[in-house]
């Protein structure tokens, strides 16, 4: 379990144990903290057999065909795009009738805040009126996108971000020295969403923008070939420079770090609209950042 789950995970295996956990589970929070491990981790105590005060059994039928993906009373919702009547539909109808191993059944929704309006009220009535040994739980990094009908009716985590001290001794203890508070703070200090940056071959990795930032401020390297090298993992690029216009604003109260933060702001507007070319937006940032005189003279224009 995730050191700073552990205390959340323990009250609600307390509260199963003693039958008291409610059957719909809302877990909100950033994203990257690992709620959806602390989600599968939940699921496969409430199938387990014999589950105890600290957690599943991992030997019991039920564990081994967890652990072998194979649990016939277990469905996930995973999906990137919209959750639609379909698909809701679908994973409710698997809940419905007699659970194949005799014991509980349980539903994981990854992006609640992805169910659409009409497969929300599909959704309310199992809420609502779920059948028996049913448990729900769903996930998000936007409750504030949850309907007011959704949100009353489950049982509400809410989860912050892990304290620095704490991430970096995990992320020490799963492989990933050489972690830095300001290396963790780029990834918003969520400690998972940094291991799996730094552990992905493909984009771009936070060193690699501050060795070609560096390179920039000090003259070494100009924007329009980093922004080329770069126009890939604009997003990525353009929020870690947002991070340090921010922080360079914060210790200078200079109108020009504010101006090259707002610059920031409106790129990644930019960079939302589809077939917008990020190298372009991505050379204006870096150019403005590495030499705040060509705005100025933008500006004038
Ligand atoms: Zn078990």
């Amino acid at each position: 379990m995730l050191p700073w789950f552990t205390e959340r995970y323990l009250q609600i295996i307390d509260r199963l144990l003693k039958q008291k956990l409610h059957h719909a589970l809302l877990l909100s929070g950033p994203a990257g903290i690992g709620k959806y491990e602390l989600a599968i981790t939940l699921a496969k105590v409430i199938l387990c057999r014999n589950p105890t005060a600290r957690g599943c059994c991992e030997t019991c039928q039920s564990c081994l065909l967890f652990d072998a993906s194979t649990h016939p009373d277990f469905y996930a919702l995973v999906s990137e795009k919209q959750l639609g009547v379909d698909k809701i539909r679908e994973g409710i109808g698997k809940l419905s009738g007699m659970s194949q191993l005799g014991a509980n059944k349980v539903l994981v929704i990854p992006a609640a805040d992805l169910i659409t309006e009409s497969a929300a009220n599909a959704l309310l009535k199992t809420l609502e009126e779920p059948t028996n040994k049913t448990f729900i739980i769903l996930l998000t990094a936007k409750a504030q996108h949850l309907l007011p009908t959704i949100l009353s009716r489950c049982e509400k985590h809410f989860f912050s971000t892990p304290a620095p001290a704490q991430s970096l001794k995990w992320l020490k203890g799963n492989g990933v020295d050489d972690v830095t508070p300001a290396l963790l703070e780029a990834y918003g200090n969520a400690p998972l969403r940094l291991k799996q940056a730094l552990t992905n071959e493909s984009g771009i990795s936070y060193r690699e923008f501050c060795d070609g930032f560096d390179a920039l401020l000090a003259g070494k390297k100009d924007a329009l070939s980093l922004a080329n090298d770069w126009q890939e993992y604009a997003v990525q690029v353009v929020s870690w420079v947002q991070q340090f216009t921010h922080k360079s604003f914060l210790q200078s109260q200079q109108v020009q770090d504010y101006q090259n933060f707002q610059v920031c702001v409106d790129a990644l507007k930019s960079l939302m609209h589809p077939g917008i070319n990020k190298a372009v937006v991505l050379c204006a940032v870096l150019d403005t950042i590495a030499n705040p005189e060509h705005q100025r003279t933008r500006n004038i224009k």
